[in-house]
């Protein structure tokens, strides 16, 4: 599997099975990036809730009519019945008027897609998901990357700080071989 990366409000990827993972980049540049590779977005995984992951969710859906897989747990927020709880993220939503999503498919631990396991990793947001192939694994912002080491979000984005920083040993107890986080630049362990 390739991943081909797509610079956002927060890291997009496009891997070479036809899965976009998160939305906070413009279609356009989405479509520039899966032509250029040849490849036919079949889905698009949504980490969490946060609008710099969701922004353009809608806009990407529709225009490729790919089936838009969300945490169960956040899944209120994305699809617009809710707005995400706490002052500066619900805010956040308010501002930018994130368009809400249908969840085509709701995660949960351990539930599969597309041969990606989704493992829940709560804390960052309620339903803060990471998606895993072949050692790869998409976290979202329950791990982020400082120049390829792996850290917390600050604590002023976490919803549950405890709850974050266990999803965060729990990620990383799982040895992958590389984690494409929301923001920063990959983190490759050593085999
Ligand atoms: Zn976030």
């Amino acid at each position: 599997m390739e991943v081909y990366f797509v610079k956002g409000m927060s890291n997009s990827y496009i891997t070479s099975d036809g899965v976009l993972i998160d939305a906070g980049v413009k279609l356009n540049d989405v479509v520039k990036v899966a032509e250029q590779h040849g490849i036919k977005i079949r889905y698009l995984f949504i980490t969490h809730y946060h609008v710099d992951h969701t922004r353009y969710a809608a806009d990407i859906a529709k225009a490729l009519g790919c089936a838009v897989v969300v945490p169960e747990l956040d899944s209120d927020v994305v699809e617009g019945r809710s707005r995400p709880p706490g002052g500066l993220a619900g805010l956040l939503h308010s501002l930018m008027r994130v368009k809400p999503v249908k969840a085509d498919v709701k995660v949960k631990d351990g539930d599969e897609v597309e041969g990606y396991r989704a493992l829940a990793a709560p804390g960052h947001t309620p339903g803060s998901t990471a998606y895993v192939k072949e050692g790869a694994m998409f976290s979202g912002d329950a791990v982020l990357s400082s120049n390829g080491r792996p850290v917390l979000p600050p604590k002023r984005y976490n919803f549950d700080q405890h709850r974050a920083e266990e999803s965060f040993r729990k990620l990383l107890d799982l040895k992958p071989k590389v984690i494409y986080p929301g923001h920063g630049t990959p983190i490759k362990f050593m085999p």
